[in-house]
């Protein structure tokens, strides 16, 4: 008789998981993980697991990271929280100037909030609010490409595009303006995309991009060059450029920041999961100083927002202790020579025959198994085969990919890199 740990049993009583059907959650079994350390989870068996997902794409520095751990530490014993109206505490002012130290030329403002969704709303409510009170109130609509994903609450969903996350909520979502453009080769999309924002200029506030990788959507890549051309055209729209890098950003394309590829400056940035080095959720939506100004004055003209954990010192502590380590340990340099292992790694398995599509960028690689698609079958036999032999690969359907931590060493990801080769042959054998 199979014995099913009891931690198991009981969160099919009480728990209610994240993307999981219920017919999952009664019949499989999870991974019971007692501890984190570096890139490896580990169960309640001792059995260790390697983290090729960085707990949803979070973990840029490795779990459990001895100076994350005590800066949180210090903090608890300082200040675990103190809510910002009317005060202000160092690690939030201090992580927000280093923040725009860091940030993409003309982002000089900070906003903190709980997580990549929340930025997201914060950035949208920012956007609309400022054209309202620069007296260009028609500018209400947002511009999104298909495949997008920006967060799962209400608004974020509104500027996705993923029908798998849209369709059962239409009736509480906003109307988003899309390119008729929406299949086909990248440049065709972005095209018509800036067909788009020339024609209907006057009712967009902003366009919401994830930019050079829509993640949710399955690691769907495009070129610097065309995040280089949509910067200009919302200049010459005089719209905002609204860049979701809640995934992209600290360092997943090899950049502190996607934009930075393209040598671009957005108008409002999101940044979440590797803010904290996927330790505590916080995040931060940042603006430039034009749209910050556009509140100037009094009540009338003020944001009308803001959580309860604005700049909880807990998470603020984390994350400028983050950026101390990306500068002191050059995390950085250490994605890039990843990037170009990883790349490599990922060019060998062209030579499996239901491997297609296959792409990297940074420390972020990605293939479709057959035919791919959300609710594809592939991608999950592949996640249990590597799952025996040491490795957490969730997939995206059919879409299998790596975003493993940035400084993962070496011989890791060679692992990580095997067994994603020894995971095809068998697959192929099968
Ligand atoms: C994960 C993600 C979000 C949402 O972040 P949460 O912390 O899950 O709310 C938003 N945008 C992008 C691009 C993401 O990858």
């Amino acid at each position: 008789m199979v014995i099913i740990d009891p931690l198991i049993e009981l969160s099919r009583r009480v728990l209610w998981p994240p993307y999981t059907t219920l017919d999952d959650q009664q019949q499989r079994e999870p991974l019971v993980i007692r501890e984190a350390e570096g890139v490896w989870l580990i169960d309640n068996a001792g059995k260790r697991y390697l983290d090729a997902n960085a707990s949803w794409w979070s973990s840029s520095i490795g779990h459990r990271h001895p100076r994350l751990v005590s800066a949180l530490k210090a903090q608890a014993d300082c200040m675990p929280h103190c809510a910002m109206a009317g005060l202000i505490h160092e690690p939030a002012v201090k992580l927000a100037e280093e923040l725009v130290r860091v940030a993409p030329k003309g982002l000089t403002r900070v906003f903190f909030s709980d997580d990549g969704s929340t930025a997201v709303e914060t950035a949208l409510k920012m956007a609309v609010q400022y054209w309202q009170q620069a007296g260009r109130p028609e500018r209400t609509k947002f511009v999104t490409l298909s495949q997008a994903y920006h967060g799962d609450t209400t608004g974020a969903v509104s500027v996705g595009g993923v029908p798998v996350f849209r369709a059962r909520y239409g009736a509480l979502l906003f109307d988003v303006l899309y390119p008729p453009v929406s299949q086909g080769a990248w440049p065709e999309v972005f095209e018509s995309l800036f067909k788009l924002i020339a024609q209907e200029k006057d009712q967009i506030a902003g366009v919401v991009i994830e930019p050079l990788i829509q993640g949710a959507a399955g690691m769907r890549m495009y070129s610097p060059e065309l995040l280089g051309t949509l910067r200009e055209c919302c200049t010459s729209a005089d719209t905002f450029l609204i860049a979701d890098e809640v995934f992209v950003g600290y360092g997943r394309t090899g950049k502190m920041w996607a934009c930075d590829h393209a040598g671009v400056s957005p108008d409002i940035l999101c940044t979440a999961k590797g803010f904290t080095g996927g330790m505590l959720p916080m995040s931060a939506t940042l603006a430039s100083e034009r749209i910050y100004e556009g509140f100037s004055g009094g009540v009338d003209r003020m944001f009308v927002h803001g959580h309860t954990f604005y700049g909880n010192p807990l998470g603020a502590a984390v994350a400028r202790e983050v950026l101390n380590i990306y500068r002191e340990d050059n995390v950085l340099m250490q994605a890039q020579h990843n990037a170009e292992r990883i790349r490599a790694g990922f060019q060998r398995y062209a030579s499996h025959s239901l491997v297609r599509n296959i792409r990297s960028l940074g420390v972020c690689a990605a293939f479709e198994l057959g035919e791919g698609g959300y609710a594809g079958k592939l991608g999950w036999q592949m996640f249990e085969l590597a799952r025996e032999r040491g490795v957490y690969l969730r997939p995206l359907g059919d879409t299998v990919y790596v975003t493993p931590a940035l400084n993962i060493a070496a011989q890791d990801l060679d692992f990580l890199l095997t067994t994603l080769h020894d995971c095809l042959c068998e697959i192929s054998a099968s």
